[in-house]
């Protein structure tokens, strides 16, 4: 719609979209710049047919009650008695993307899976059909950008072992930093903490040109930040990939921690509090008194469990600012910077 509406001699553009504002897949910036562009949205409405007899002259459409169902499955429901013609000279169909998959032929077909996408292995990226891998989106059906790289790295180092008949080992392994704490830039962390510029810095959009120039051209509409808006935008990364880590053995219990977090991310609870259906609160269990002695419940067992503390840490919450680990007294929290390093070893 946007680019309709700078083609010369469009007087009006609007959007017919089954979604409602809410709903509609757009990321909202773009939904605003287009209504500040001056396109018209007609939202929770699905077309019926195009009317007109010589040429287009309107389209009807139809009211929706509502685009997904309870389990949150695309299946539009339409008002059929809220029926309108929006006065229209031409139709441009946006329907979205998918995958076309029509050069298989109809022997292979069984590596089509549902929704249309191509089934692979996803350890080797291979399809079942020798010789043949697939990587990305035709997939895993939509995701973000850094996925299909992973896969399609991955599809090309079975590719090469499957053209050498060599094998390429490959190591993936995780390597922790621990960092003095954020406050103190350290060689590995040369970076101080951020969480000031993070509270204090408010999050900036770069600028845009003015809806009533930009809707007349296709000049870039997004002017780039400036480098000083740049920089103080990029120093309020939280650099998330540093995480507090705990030493339960240094742990006095003293709740300093707990105290001082200013996200409420971590929790002392008594251990007869942990759901044993979370897989990772049973590891905890498993090593201190057993999962299954706990699930019995009985009273004793939970007395027992009642006198000991889990420390429960929410990473979604965390923003990575070091002060529980300067806070604590005994260093049992230190803040380490994680790296995913991969070894691969050509023959
Ligand atoms: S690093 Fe900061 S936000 Fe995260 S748990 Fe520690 S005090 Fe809380
Ligand atoms: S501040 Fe340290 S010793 Fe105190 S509860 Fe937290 S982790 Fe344990």
């Amino acid at each position: 719609c946007r680019t309709a509406v700078r083609l010369p001699g469009v007087e009006s553009v609007s959007v017919i979209a089954l979604e409602d504002w809410a709903e509609m897949p757009a990321d909202d910036a773009e939904i605003e710049d287009a209504v500040d562009e001056g396109v018209h949205f007609l939202p929770r409405k699905g077309t019926r047919r195009i009317v007109g007899s010589s040429s287009v002259e309107g389209i009807e459409v139809v009211g929706v009650k509502s685009v997904f169902d309870d389990q949150g499955r695309f299946s539009p429901v339409y008002n059929e008695e809220d029926l309108i013609v929006v006065p229209v000279d031409s139709v441009v169909l946006a329907i979205g993307q998918s995958i076309d998959t029509a050069f298989i032929s109809g022997e292979h077909d069984s590596i089509i899976g549902r929704n249309g996408v191509i089934r692979a292995n996803m350890s080797d990226m291979s399809t079942g059909i020798p010789g043949v891998f697939a990587a990305g989106d035709v997939v895993t059906g939509p995701r973000i950008f850094i996925e299909a790289i992973a896969a399609g790295q991955s599809a090309a180092a079975s590719v090469h072992r499957y053209l050498s008949q060599k094998e390429t080992p490959k190591t993936i392994f995780g390597v922790s930093t621990a960092i003095e704490h954020r406050g103190a830039p350290t060689p590995v962390w040369p970076v101080d903490c951020n969480v000031d510029g993070y509270y204090t810095i408010p999050r900036q959009n770069p600028q845009l040109l003015k809806p009533e120039f930009r809707r007349t051209n296709f000049e870039l509409a997004e002017l780039s930040f400036t480098e000083e808006e740049a920089r103080s935008q990029a120093s309020r990364c939280l650099t998330c990939h540093v995480n507090p880590i705990f030493v339960g053995d240094k742990c006095i219990m003293c709740g300093g921690c707990v105290d001082v977090c200013p996200e409420f991310a971590l929790k002392m609870i008594p251990l007869s509090e942990v759901d044993l259906d979370i897989p990772k609160s049973a590891d905890v269990l498993s090593g201190f008194i057993g999962v299954e002695k706990a699930r019995l419940g009985e009273t004793e067992v939970l007395q027992e469990l009642g006198r000991s503390t889990a420390m429960i840490w929410d990473g979604a919450r965390c923003i990575r600012c070091g002060l529980c680990a300067k806070r604590c007294p005994t260093g049992a929290i230190t803040m380490e910077y994680l790296e995913i390093k991969q070894e691969v070893t050509h023959t």
